[in-house]
């Protein structure tokens, strides 16, 4: 049922925008506040939403950020989406992310790509839950991570029977030993490749030959140590130069009842790349389905590993289809792109390449973690001054301290957001 206020609003936003062939609107319930946003044909084809009601009916909003260049941002919670009109761009803390589609504006109104509201903002840590069942957009109270208290947060709705409890339900206060309960959690660190898998070799142009899985497994044992220093429980993929199965890794750390999975990796250019050698810089792969051109080039590359596993059964029934239609995993993309940012806004900090972003990949070592599990590439091998870089030992350090930090605030985080888990 739709309040009818919700309703004569719904139709007068539908009549702000002239002589265009109105769709079905979208739901979007916040607490028991249910609203429908209207929608529209998108010019490039698809389906537009108007952003401001969308961000609105989030309990969100879309802020103006100039006058002349037609640039706005949609914040819901403490997630900001920059947006410009024209472009089908979007930065998010700093990382561009392409959109299905490009932003408009229509009527003195802008609109954004329905994807964005349905697949973009259910990524972002924003505590928006798309359930497609329903065609139905959701927003739970998240509990902001910032010095203020948390306000009293309102009686969440009854949980639909079929849909998993909203992470919401279980919120409790922050723990009084912090580093206690940080004691609990389990971190599985992937050293990526291994034996007759050497992973990526180079660099490109002649220069000390580096094989990715060792450097791999050199920053991976220094991580694992970062890790135990801070007081947080470490079990390690392979700790020896041999090779675990892609479709293996994710179930020792399945085994292990990790709370958190990193995968460590080495990058390579694209040989057809113009200058491929020259390609430097760090990047953060949550688990989802490639998406862009370069995205697919690193998730190909990644599970080229299956065919040095004589006994690798990859052709089991779509472990990612099956993965991405389970709600429950929708939590587990968004705490895995939470890592991610954080993972990336670390790595800023000490690496001298430049940051190439949060991504997302449907890579196979990702796939069989049913945990949030990112993979990183430190760098690229097929570059000779990152190739250095990475084979340094106090260099390789300073990226294992990095990535500590950086899981360590993660773990910090959620038991703020779900309590102590004992
Ligand atoms: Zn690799």
């Amino acid at each position: 049922m739709m309040p009818l206020g919700a309703l004569a609003l719904a139709l007068q936003l539908s009549a702000a925008v002239p002589a265009v062939p109105s769709l079905p609107p979208l739901a979007v319930r916040a607490g028991n506040r249910m609203q429908s946003v209207p929608t529209m044909r998108h010019p490039d084809g698809g389906i537009a939403i108007r952003a401001d009601a969308v961000a609105e009916a989030l309990g969100g909003q879309l802020v103006s950020l100039s006058n002349g260049r037609a640039r706005y941002r949609l914040e819901v919670g403490t997630t900001g989406v920059d947006l410009e009109a024209g472009s089908a761009l979007a930065v998010i803390a700093g990382d561009t992310v392409p959109l299905r589609a490009g932003v408009f504006r229509r009527g003195g109104r802008l609109y954004v790509p329905l994807a964005l509201a349905t697949e973009l903002l259910p990524r972002l840590g924003a505590g928006v839950l798309f359930d497609p069942d329903k065609a139905e957009l959701r927003r739970f109270a998240t509990v902001t991570v910032a010095r203020r208290a948390p306000a009293p947060r309102p009686r969440a709705e009854t949980p639909r029977p079929g849909l998993p409890a909203s992470p919401a339900d279980n919120v409790r206060s922050a723990p009084a030993n912090r580093s206690a309960s940080l004691r609990q959690r389990v971190v599985v660190v992937d050293a990526g490749h291994g034996g007759r898998d050497n992973g990526m070799s180079g660099p490109i142009g002649g220069g000390p030959r580096v094989y990715e899985k060792n450097v791999t497994l050199a920053v991976s044992k220094l991580l694992q140590s970062a890790l135990e220093e801070r007081g947080v429980r470490v079990v390690m993929t392979r700790t020896t130069d041999t090779l675990i199965g892609l479709y293996d890794r994710g179930p020792i750390a399945n085994a292990a009842k990790g709370d958190l999975f990193v995968s460590i990796h080495v990058n390579a250019a694209n040989p057809r790349w113009q200058n491929p050698g020259s390609a430097r810089g760090f990047e953060t792969y949550f688990l989802a389905e490639a998406k862009t051109e370069d995205e697919r080039r690193v998730a190909a590359m990644e599970n080229e590993a299956v065919k040095f596993e004589t006994d690798a059964d990859v052709s089991r029934d779509d472990p990612l289809g099956f993965i991405m239609r389970d709600m429950a995993q929708n939590e587990h993309l968004r705490e895995s792109m939470r890592l991610a940012t954080l993972i990336q806004t670390g790595l800023r900090t000490v690496h001298p390449g430049p940051s190439r972003g949060v991504k997302q990949a449907g890579l196979a070592v990702l796939v069989t973690a049913f945990m949030p599990a990112v993979l990183v590439e430190i760098g690229f091998g097929t570059n000779r001054a990152e190739a250095q870089y990475m084979t340094d030992g106090d260099r390789q350090r300073e990226l294992a301290s990095t990535l500590a930090d950086a899981v360590v605030r993660y773990l910090e985080q959620y038991e703020r957001k779900v309590g102590g888990g004992g």
